[in-house]
Formats: structure tokens, sequence, C-alpha cells
């Protein structure tokens, strides 16, 4: 992020500009982005995926695409140590387009294999809509690969969508038109003004972990909770609760008439393998 970038972007950015400018010369971090550029193209990359279940009766429906570094020296790293640093630099581009096409990989194997196919979701950064080069992406891989189209989704987290809403909103309207749904994930943890939510026609709302964590104890926690599932049901979209961990949050969150629930109560992200044999059952001819 050039300094220009930052200063048009504004004041976040600019905080953004600051930190990244003092961690960026530390020598770890230069390694961490040269090894993180060569893990790309040498396929140390892989992806894990999470279920997402009915609330009504736990069935899987769908699976979240979550990607892991398997580095040689560390073992598995997990995102939170590398997403930040990727998106200093036009790393995070590479990475969001190895993990689309590692998703259109994954799924024309199940496919191939007989499997059933569900709803994938793949998370993009924020820098894919201030940098553009989404909606490309997409259209290339549609060509390759048509059946794609009505199985993909795209969540963007609420802060990455209010980095640049009007752009936010052109990107993921031009991409639903494309059979493309989208979740604004983390909901509740950052600032959406109501008018550009409306404006985005997401399809989904994810409800942050944070306040999930906290349903069965905090009232606030419950509150914003039941606010958010409300809000989702006034403007039609869906609902997805992440982060469940008991059986004590699922009945609560469906009382409150929350379809679709995440977490490791039902399962947590594990590689393709494991959910073939887990959660997907071939289909009988
Ligand atoms: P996220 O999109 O909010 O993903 C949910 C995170 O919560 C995942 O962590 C998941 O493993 C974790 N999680 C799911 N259920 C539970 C639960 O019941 N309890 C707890 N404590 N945690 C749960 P993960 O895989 O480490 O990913 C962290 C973040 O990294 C993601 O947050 C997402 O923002 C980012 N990320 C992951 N994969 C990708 C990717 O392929 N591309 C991009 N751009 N970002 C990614
Ligand atoms: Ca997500
Ligand atoms: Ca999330
Ligand atoms: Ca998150």
């Amino acid at each position: 992020l050039s300094l220009y970038e930052a200063k048009k972007t504004g004041k976040g950015c600019f905080v953004f500009w600051q930190r990244s400018f003092l961690k960026g010369s530390t020598p770890e971090r230069v390694q961490m982005e040269s090894e993180l550029r060569e893990a790309i193209i040498s396929n140390q990359l892989v992806l894990h995926f999470q279920p997402k279940v009915e609330a009504e009766n736990g069935k899987i429906y769908g699976l979240e695409a979550l990607v892991r570094w398997n580095h040689p020296r560390l073992g598995l790293v997990y995102p939170d140590r590398f997403i930040a640093i990727a998106e200093e630099s036009n790393l995070i581009l590479e990475l969001d387009q190895w993990v689309v096409n590692a998703v259109a990989d994954q799924m024309t194997k199940w496919r191939k294999n007989g499997l059933p196919l569900l709803e994938v979701s793949v998370n993009i950064s924020a820098a894919h809509i201030t940098r553009t080069g989404l909606i490309d992406l997409f259209e290339g891989l549609f060509e390759r690969y048509p059946f794609l189209g009505d199985y993909l989704e795209i969540e963007l987290t609420e802060t990455a969508i209010m980095a640049d809403p009007d752009k936010a909103t052109v990107v993921l309207n031009t991409l639903k038109k494309r059979g493309v749904k989208s979740s604004v994930d983390d909901f509740g943890s950052g600032y959406t003004s109501l008018g550009y939510l409306k404006k985005l026609n997401a399809n989904t709302l994810k409800i942050d972990r944070s306040f999930i964590d906290g349903i069965t104890r905090d009232h606030y926690d419950r509150d914003v909770a039941k606010a958010i599932i409300a809000l989702a049901q006034s403007m039609s979209m869906d609902v997805v609760a992440e982060g469940v961990e008991t059986q004590a949050q699922w009945e609560l969150l469906q009382s409150f008439g929350c379809k679709y629930l995440q977490g490791y109560y039902f399962s947590r992200p594990q590689a393709a393998n494991i959910i073939e044999k887990n959660f997907l059952q071939p289909l009988v001819v």
C-alpha cells in the first residue's frame, strides 16, 4: 500500500500504513513475505473446509474454504499469521487467486467422483475490492468451469466493504449477475451504514463470532445477535452464526430464528479427504 493510496482511502488506512511501515522493516517480516511468495508458486498452501449447517436439523448445506500454509520449517501455519503480511503487498491478490482456483479444482474432483456438490464460500480480502481484478478472476474461472456458477459464494468482511463501500456495491452486484452469492462476514464488528447494506444486495450476514461467544451469559451479546437476526430478516437476507461451540448456543440461536450455523460444535475446518469421508456421501444413480 503506497502512501498515496493510504491517504486516499482515509484515516483507518493511514494507521494501517504506519503500522506496516514499522513492521515492514523487520527481517522476519521480509523473509516471511518472500517465503509466502514461494509458497503460493510451489503449492505449500492447502485448503481446509468447514461445514455450515441448518439450525433446524444440524444437516450440512455448505462449506467455507479456509487457507493454511504447510510451511517446510514451521509446520501448519494459520491465516491469522500470514494474511496481514500478504495484504500489505500485491501478494494477497495472488493468494486469493490461488484459493479460488484451488476451490474450483477440488469441486471438479468431487463432481468427477460422483459426490454431491455443496455451496462453497471463499474469503476475499479487502485489497481485491480496492485494487480490482475480482470480476475478471471469476469470469476467467467460469469460462473454464461453467458448472461452478451455481456453487460459489464470496465472503467479504464488513470492514473490507466499508473501506470502499461504493466499489464493493458495484463489485458484489456485478458478481451477483454472474451467479456468485455474497456474505458480509464478521458482521457487528465494524460500522456498516444500513443504507449501504441494502444497496450491497448481499445474500447473507454472518454474525461475528465475538457475539456468539457470550450469547448464553451476556445480555449485550444476546441482544446484538437478536438484532442482527431481525435486521437480516427485515432485509430478506439469510443469517449464519459463526463460532458455535455448544449445544446451548445452538438452541438459543435457533430460538431467535437464526437458520444457519457454523462452528466447532458441528465440525472444525478439515482437509478435503476428511470432509469427503464425514460429510459427502456418493450420489446413488
Ligand atoms: P473468518 O473468515 O472469520 O473465518 C472463521 C475463523 O474462525 C476460521 O479461522 C475458523 O477456523 C474459526 N472458527 C470456526 N468455528 C469456530 C469455533 O467454533 N470456535 C472458534 N474459536 N473458532 C472457530 P481461520 O481458518 O484461522 O481463519 C482466520 C481468518 O483468516 C478468517 O476469518 C479469514 O478472515 C482469514 N482467511 C482464512 N482463509 C482465507 C483465505 O483463503 N483468503 C483470505 N483472504 N482470508 C482468509
Ligand atoms: Ca469467513
Ligand atoms: Ca467470520
Ligand atoms: Ca474473522
